[in-house]
């Protein structure tokens, strides 16, 4: 470039030596310069109209207009300008062309919205799931067209870390799990999966459980029946069948406890079983839930000490509520010695209601505690069987508290103890209680 310049610099100077010895020539160096410098004006104007005209062309011819020096440099200058700008015009476009085009194979569908909610674009996928129209709903606000509340509360709440699942509005049978995610100002990508599929076997699953549980209850009540029976006259009975008849009863009573607590998630997971919030006062029901842990097999004179306000209440469904707390005392009895302590610890502050049940006794290894709550999940088999658990109580506890709207934290160390804390939202502490 710099020498490029010096070039046209020394042919200027050299133009104007030419200039003043053609003056010097003939004796008028003043009127030849004069003359050279108009003539040089003109030249650059018409360049300089010859660019204008270039650049404003409707449809700019692709070649710039021939010229030399300065000007020739300039335009072709330009030039290059024009097709490196086109050029990277062609490749974003043609990179936009393929998001585009992967997005619409995608059987997901994917919308962007503006920070109100107002749909910029979609996906083919997005017009059967949803039964978006590309013409009518192009910047109409989603939640305008997904008219469900719980979706509304989703998108303006912007807590995204879980999706949420709702029926589609082209067609109820469709089930859908909705992600949002944020990015620029406030922007929003959506993208709406189809779980129906899924919805289906979970739908079955759950039947298949609750039909076999029910199924199984009756011919499990006349079984228990005659044991019970067998064993009210064991004395009239030979002594080789003490011990038999002993263990089946044992067994028959740890089926009848399995089929109850199946049946009892079936009920806790069916979203339509009613549920009927009422103002329960935990010191009583954690009394007698104590009363009820005192009268267990596994209870050894274990100290079940309570501490909390008498006056806290909660807002829950009584029968869900009592059985929670009941399968985390009775756990805290099983799994602690007889030289430990259970204290059962309950109080409310803004965050909501809180009840804990500590022990110091065997204790859980942290590795064990994110999958305690799935059903049947054992730390160890050979104890379970000891404790004669059914593996389902902390499932329990985690819908209950599901259906609560609270949470279950669980803190432990083996050979130190057990603490499981039942969170319980605000709107679930009456005013009236403290
Ligand atoms: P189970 O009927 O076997 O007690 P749960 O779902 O209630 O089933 O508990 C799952 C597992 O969690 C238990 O098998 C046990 O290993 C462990 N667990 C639960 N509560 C305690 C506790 N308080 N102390 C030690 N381990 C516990």
């Amino acid at each position: 470039m710099n020498r490029d310049w010096a070039t046209h610099l020394s042919k200027l100077l050299a133009a104007t030596a030419l200039l003043g010895v053609v003056g010097l020539l003939v004796g008028k160096v003043a009127w030849v310069m004069l003359m050279g410098v108009g003539l040089y004006l003109i030249w650059t104007l018409r360049q300089a109209r010859r660019l204008h005209q270039w650049l404003t062309h409707e449809q700019k011819p692709s070649q710039p207009p021939e010229s030399y020096g300065l000007w020739g440099d300039l335009f072709d200058g330009i030039h290059r300008l024009q097709k490196r700008h086109e050029e990277s015009q062609d490749r974003l476009k043609s990179l936009l062309n393929r998001v585009q085009e992967s997005t619409n194979a995608l059987n997901d569908a994917v919308i962007l919205t503006n920070a109100e909610g107002a749909m910029d674009w979609w996906n083919d996928a997005a017009n059967s799931l949803l039964g978006f129209k590309r013409q009518v709903d192009q910047g109409q606000i989603i939640y305008n067209l997904l008219r469900d509340p719980a979706f509304k509360r989703y998108f303006v709440n912007k807590a995204y870390q879980e999706p949420i699942e709702l029926a589609s509005p082209a067609n109820l049978q469709i089930q859908l799990r909705i992600h949002i995610t944020l990015f620029g100002h406030d922007e929003r990508l959506i993208i709406a999966e189809d779980i129906s599929q899924l919805t289906h076997l979970e739908r079955m699953r759950k039947d298949f459980v609750s039909n076999v549980s029910h199924e199984m209850r009756t011919p499990l009540t006349v079984i228990s029946g005659y044991l019970e029976t067998l064993g009210d006259h064991l004395d009239t009975l030979p002594a080789k069948w003490h011990r038999p008849i002993r263990t089946m009863r044992h067994q028959a009573d740890r089926m009848e406890q399995l089929l109850a607590d199946l049946l009892l998630l079936a009920k806790l997971e069916n979203t339509r079983t009613r549920k009927r919030d009422q103002i329960n006062l935990l010191q009583p029901l954690l009394e007698e839930i104590r009363a009820d842990a005192m009268e267990m097999d596994a209870y050894r004179e274990q100290a079940i000490c309570l501490t909390g306000n008498a006056t806290t209440g909660l807002l829950a469904d009584a029968p869900q509520l009592r059985s929670a707390l009941s399968n985390l005392v009775f756990n805290a009895v099983k799994y602690t010695p007889a030289e430990g302590d259970i204290e059962i610890h309950w109080w409310s502050n803004a965050q909501g209601v809180h009840i804990a049940v500590r022990d110091t006794g065997i204790g859980i290894d942290p590795v064990h505690i994110p999958r305690l709550t799935e059903r049947f999940y054992r730390v160890d088999g050979g104890r379970h069987s000891e404790t004669g658990g059914s593996g389902l109580g902390l499932a329990i506890v985690k819908h209950v508290l599901l259906n609560h709207q609270g949470s279950l934290e669980i803190r432990s160390q083996p050979g130190l103890g057990s603490e499981f804390i039942c969170h319980f939202p605000a709107h679930r502490h009456p005013p009236e209680s403290s």
